[in-house]
């Protein structure tokens, strides 16, 4: 797959990548364009994947290392559905799409990109976005930069928040 605009990509290629899981990883620093953290809470936290198949594409991650879906405690499982509808709203509000896929690649055969610690995805979608990548001839177009995107992503979970007291 060939992105025609991802000028964020010729940072992270010049960087060391972080040893480790980078889900256990990157929630240890402060929330952060740098990280792609928009939210962290109790036992999950929000974050911008860095390979988005359209602007917006969110997932959720509890902080605990886990491949395994049935060690996941029902606390954690109640926050990822509770930041998970928090995010819906988010996007709703900033992007207005027409739809969302949300679910979990459970192994690499499933195409998950890091196995070993599972995460759900929230991909807003627009209608006529796949007929746009087909024409494209396999050619996606990322039409936001990650740092915007994380940037409308904190102030509309700011403004829920505030909304919600
Ligand atoms: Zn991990």
């Amino acid at each position: 797959m060939k992105y025609l605009f991802a000028p964020w990509r010729m940072d992270y290629i010049g960087k060391e990548k972080p040893k480790g899981c980078v889900f256990c990883q990157l929630p240890k620093f402060d929330c952060c364009a740098e990280t792609l953290v928009v939210y962290k809470g109790t036992y999950a936290f929000i974050i911008l994947n860095r390979y988005p198949y359209v602007s917006g594409h969110v997932m959720i991650v509890p902080y605990r290392h886990t491949a395994d879906i049935s060690e996941i405690t029902a606390p954690e499982w109640a926050e990822i559905n509770q930041l998970m509808v928090l995010t819906v709203k988010a996007l709703e509000q900033e992007y207005k799409p027409h739809g969302f896929n949300i679910g979990m690649n459970i192994g690499q055969a499933a195409g998950a990109g890091i196995a070993d610690h599972v995460h759900l995805h929230v991909i807003p979608r627009w209608s006529g976005d796949a007929n746009f990548m087909t024409v494209a001839c396999g050619t996606r177009v990322i039409p936001e930069d990650l740092v915007v995107t994380y940037d409308r992503m904190v102030k509309a979970i700011g403004s829920l928040q505030i909304q919600e007291g």
